[in-house]
């Protein structure tokens, strides 16, 4: 009975208030310079209130855009008077979450009982209780809306040793990466005493990991908008809410690459570090002092970065970085296949400002990555429950890769 209570509670919560029926996401490629600046300026046309997706630098470059139902002819019209190309990726948003998101991932929440953060939250307890000579769990602060901001920390004892951070889950409506987090804390768990590289990093080296990182917009993309990418502060003068987590730091922040307008999906924030999910990430990092790895989980795009994304200058490590970065995505490739491109965020996906890697960098943290997980595109953020558990392996094996690195260049 008690099943049946939560299974009609989800979905209600699954099945609530936004709808996204009759939306379209777009791949619109723009082959030069003209094309590109016609696009921004669409994307940036208030009233049509466009949501991109996924985009990228390189010309000719593609960019998935979700256009909402009533601006598809108006949106569509543009592109064909400007003669430039899109196709359809998804046919009807609404569709696509009631078939892949809707009863499939309701199936799978019955069984696996991870993807609600109250679960997520239950599942670190219950980690820290089973293993408590590896696992305890740090509160780093409070989400805007009052919830804990849990960090796991995976430590084999001894005082401040060197550490690697984890997050998943900064921009909430890209499921997958909580859902790989989640899988993470159990395999640094199974894997601790049994398989030695692991074992290796974690006598060496403590584990952060924070998987809800954005609870309250996680909250929101399963109680009213599957779709929330931002914080849930409001901003004061505006009817629009949310910050971007990830324009909200202090490393080039308010450059290029991020909005200053309070309504759009990379919206900076009023100041750097604005949002208490970024602040107390900051915080931690200063008062650790002493990690030498950090990795920003992200989907979709199928891309291992480094930085920066807010100046074309290279970082000074930049060749170490991208060797590692090969080795990393190489290692992922060997078990299904995937194929991930990398490189400096800049230079691969599009000029970001006041991004999390950027800033971890110039905190002197050398192995600062993002990743952004599955797909390419054929279902961007609905991504099917049954590639969760292959989307995490995989990346496991890159971040293991990560992991030993940094353990063989740390004192
Ligand atoms: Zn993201």
């Amino acid at each position: 009975m008690k099943g049946l209570l939560i299974l009609t509670a989800l979905f209600v919560a699954v099945f609530g208030k936004e709808t996204f029926e009759g939306d379209q996401v777009l791949r619109i490629t723009a082959r030069d310079e003209v094309q590109l600046t016609l696009l921004k300026d669409l994307s940036e046309m208030e009233y049509l209130q466009l949501d991109v997706w996924m985009e990228t630098t390189d010309l000719p470059t593609s960019v998935d855009i979700r256009v909402p139902f009533t601006s598809l002819q108006t949106v569509k019209a543009f592109l064909e008077t400007e003669d430039i190309e899109y196709f359809i990726m998804i046919k009807d948003l609404q569709v696509g979450l009631l078939s892949v998101s809707g009863r499939k991932i309701l199936f799978e929440l019955t069984v696996t009982s991870l993807f609600l953060s109250l679960q997520i939250y239950a599942f670190q307890d219950m980690l820290v209780a089973e293993n408590p000579n590896l696992v305890s769990k740090i509160v780093i602060g409070q989400s805007y809306q009052g919830r804990p901001l849990n960090v796991l920390k995976f430590s084999t004892g001894g005082t401040n040793k060197p550490g690697i951070w984890l997050d998943t889950g900064i921009h909430s409506r890209e499921w997958v990466t909580q859902a790989s987090g989640t899988w993470f804390a159990k395999k640094i768990v199974t894997d601790y005493g049994r398989d030695a590289a692991l074992t290796a990093i974690l006598d060496k080296m403590d584990i952060f990991l924070e998987i809800v990182t954005n609870p309250d917009g996680y909250y929101y993309t399963h109680t009213s908008n599957r779709m929330w990418r931002k914080t849930r502060k409001p901003n004061p003068g505006s009817s629009c809410i949310g910050t971007d987590p990830n324009r909200n730091w202090d490393a080039g922040f308010g450059g290029p690459g991020a909005s200053d307008s309070p309504c759009s999906e990379t919206y900076r924030g009023p100041k750097a570090h604005s949002e208490s999910e970024v602040k107390s990430i900051v915080d931690f990092v200063k008062s650790h002092g002493n990690l030498q790895a950090f990795v920003s989980i992200h989907s979709y795009s199928q891309m291992l970065l480094y930085p920066y994304g807010y100046t074309r200058t290279p970082c000074k490590d930049e060749s170490e970085l991208h060797n590692l970065a090969r080795k990393a995505i190489t290692d992922l490739a060997s078990l299904y296949g995937t194929s991930y491109r990398y490189g400096s965020i800049i230079n691969t996906i599009y000029q970001a400002s006041g991004g999390t890697i950027d800033w971890t960098y110039n905190q002197g943290i050398k192995y600062s990555y993002t990743f952004e997980l599955r797909d390419t595109g054929r279902y961007g953020f609905i991504l099917p429950a049954n590639q969760i558990l292959p989307t995490a392996k995989e990346t496991w094996l890159a971040l293991m890769a990560i992991m030993e690195h940094t353990k063989d260049n740390t004192n």
